[in-house]
């Protein structure tokens, strides 16, 4: 738990969000501001800031992010079509680290997520 963590809060349940589904070390909600139809975070519980700062040591979180984003997408009947993305250094916004799964019509279709 990192203080003045937004996604900290959303774990610790301290302000509200929309959870999808959880497991051990890894959380998914829907993001407050989507850019698809369909665009929800996974998370880990434990608050590393970003991809750069994953270690060894943390190859469970690691592997339960993995386990729940695959059931973020199977259950949203999405296996067909989704990006997942992350970002990092001046692109990522909120510094715990989480990726975004996309999928469905994109808000903006000159967005640089369909270029890639
Ligand atoms: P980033 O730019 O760091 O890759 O993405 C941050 C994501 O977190 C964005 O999708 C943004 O809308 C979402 N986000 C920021 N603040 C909140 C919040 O308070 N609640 C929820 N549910 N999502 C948030
Ligand atoms: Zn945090």
């Amino acid at each position: 738990m990192e203080e003045n963590c937004i996604f900290c809060k959303i774990i610790n349940k301290e302000i509200p969000s929309t959870i999808v589904a959880e497991n051990g070390e890894a959380i998914a909600f829907k993001t407050i501001k989507p850019i698809a139809e369909h665009h929800i975070l996974i998370a880990p519980k434990t608050h590393i800031k970003a991809f750069v700062d994953l270690k060894n040591e943390h190859k469970d979180i690691f592997m339960d992010m993995i386990n729940l984003a695959i059931k973020v997408i199977e259950e949203n009947g999405i296996s067909d079509g989704y990006k997942l993305a992350m970002n990092g250094g001046k692109y990522q916004s909120v510094p715990h680290l989480h990726w975004h799964i996309l999928a469905g019509k994109l808000e903006d279709e000159d967005d640089i997520l369909n270029q890639t």
